[in-house]
């Protein structure tokens, strides 16, 4: 049987005799694996068709719920996403988050347009690997059925509270700071309200809108912390992918002090004894 689909490569895996086996994300299919030929059977455009992160239109074989790829046509290309280790690892991280969060043999349109606008925000420079993994991990998330309740206080119903409120991975809800009382509840993380106001507007918000907030990048890192915990509460086991990313960008913010001090230096008041 033959099968059409646009979808994006998101593992790939080589076999004997430079085979490879893919994992596409398509629009129409949700998760498919399907086994490619050798590059040098293949001719130069099909070979770059069938690329890690190459968003293609494939038409498919299916062979006792085994697929192959009969032909291919790129779509788009992210040429320069490769040109940065760091984003790289993140896609490869995103790879590894949609094939455990996305479906197989159903429609998974939205999953693929998050992985795609992701891609293209982060190849093009116009958002940063610290803005682009929270909202992933929870976006994702929240399309696979693991959506926290972030209306308001599950005690009380408060919407808004001056004082923060607490945010529980485990149960994936929120309780507000009059609720918890003096002590912080064990098992919570307490939320600033940007950090608060950032995740509803990740899980509530159109597909359209999700990309539009602003927020420090100190924030966001926080935010990527918060976001990463859920996430593992509610998988219940790491990704070796995340702990790859996170070698590369722990090396590059130990970094950034000596970069940032290589730079003619701004005057600053200084402290007085
Ligand atoms: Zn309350």
């Amino acid at each position: 049987m033959q099968v059409t689909a646009n979808g994006l490569v998101i593992r790939e895996k080589i076999l004997s005799n430079d085979n490879r086996l893919l994992t596409i994300l398509t629009d129409e299919c949700g998760l498919v694996r399907a086994f490619v030929k050798s590059v040098k059977k293949l001719g130069g455009s099909l070979a770059a068709a069938t690329d890690l992160f190459t968003y293609s239109s494939f038409v498919l074989f299916s062979n006792k719920e085994q697929y192959s790829v009969n032909s291919a046509e790129s779509i788009q290309i992210f040429y320069h996403l490769r040109d940065d280790l760091e984003k790289t690892a993140l896609a490869s991280y995103m790879g590894q988050l949609a094939e455990e969060l996305a479906p197989q043999g159903e429609q998974a349109e939205e999953y693929l347009r998050l992985f795609l606008n992701s891609l293209y925000l982060l190849e093009q420079n116009k958002r940063t690997v610290d803005f682009i993994k929270p909202l992933f991990e929870l976006r994702m998330l929240t399309l696979a059925g693991y959506m926290p309740d972030l209306v308001g206080c599950q005690n009380c119903g408060e919407y808004y509270d001056a004082d923060g409120f607490y945010f529980f991975p485990t149960a994936g809800r929120i309780l507000c700071s009059d609720c918890a009382g003096e002590i912080p509840p064990q098992g919570s993380i307490p939320l600033t309200k940007a950090q608060l106001a950032a995740m509803r507007h990740i899980i509530y918000s159109e597909s359209n809108r999700v990309f539009q907030f602003k927020m420090s990048a100190e924030g966001l890192q926080n935010l990527g912390r918060i976001t990463e915990f859920y996430l593992l509460n509610q998988l219940g086991k790491t990704l070796s992918t995340l702990d790859f990313y996170h070698s590369l960008r722990e090396m590059t913010l130990s970094l950034q002090p000596q970069l940032q001090s290589q730079q003619p230096l701004q005057e600053q008041p200084q402290p007085q004894q």
